[in-house]
């Protein structure tokens, strides 16, 4: 159906903050994504279904066309690499920071460099940049714990207000990207459905520019 539209959530922080700018352009879940054990959610526009998976899954729903459309942090998409993907618009939410970060007064390790992450593409990339050879170690969480263990010398993670790596004795070193997140929109849909998904953008970004003038 060229009408139909399937749009690919994030679950947890960011999803309270997209849902707001959907409901500007009009889309609402017809049930509470919150409470619901559902994945797939109708709306309030008919033929325009709302999915809410984890993060890291979106840009992979979206750029096989199993959805049209989607919300993911810059984080998931810079590690996810973006191809079959557009990025038409940066909606301001989930705000944070991805970033090197080591115990606190850390001494040089002495030998390479051993760095924890689940962003393991985007901790190559950076560090080849720098020209530095790392060890990078795969982790899928609670990052934090690494250097604390002797796991790792240093972490790349988020970080928003810095509490948790404080809480850890860590500190941040050095800023990787700067991080937001973004619509990203099929390539394939993005051709078929241009009449529904160009007008749906202008809406979500006159809602963005309305909450970022407040
Ligand atoms: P903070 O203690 O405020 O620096 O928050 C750091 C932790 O919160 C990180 O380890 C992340 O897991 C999570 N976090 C903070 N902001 C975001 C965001 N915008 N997107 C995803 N995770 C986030």
């Amino acid at each position: 159906m060229p009408n139909s539209l399937t749009i690919a959530l994030s679950k947890g922080r960011i999803l309270k903050e997209t849902l707001p700018l959907f409901a500007s352009a009009g889309i609402e879940p017809l049930e509470d994504v919150y409470t619901s054990r559902k994945l797939v959610f109708e709306t309030t526009q008919p033929g325009v279904r709302f999915l809410v998976i984890r993060a890291t899954d979106v840009p992979t729903y979206v750029s096989y066309g199993a959805a049209d459309m989607g919300v993911a942090g810059k984080d998931v998409l810079l590690e996810h690499g973006g191809g079959g993907l557009y990025e038409p618009l940066d909606l301001q939410i989930s705000k944070c920071r991805l970033m090197t970060c080591a115990p606190v007064g850390a001494a040089p390790a002495g030998r390479r460099l051993r760095v924890a992450s689940k962003f393991v593409n985007i901790t190559k990339a950076y560090f080849a940049e720098q020209g530095q050879q790392v060890d990078i170690i795969k982790l899928y969480g609670a990052m934090e714990l690494a250097p604390i263990l002797g796991l790792a010398d240093q972490i790349v993670d988020i970080v928003d207000t810095g509490n948790t790596l404080r809480a850890n004795g860590l500190e941040p070193l050095a800023e990787i990207a700067t991080i937001s997140s973004r619509l990203v929109v099929g390539q394939a849909s993005m051709k078929l459905k241009h009449g529904r998904i160009g007008p749906l953008i202008e809406q979500l970004s006159a809602a963005v520019n309305a909450i970022q003038g407040r």
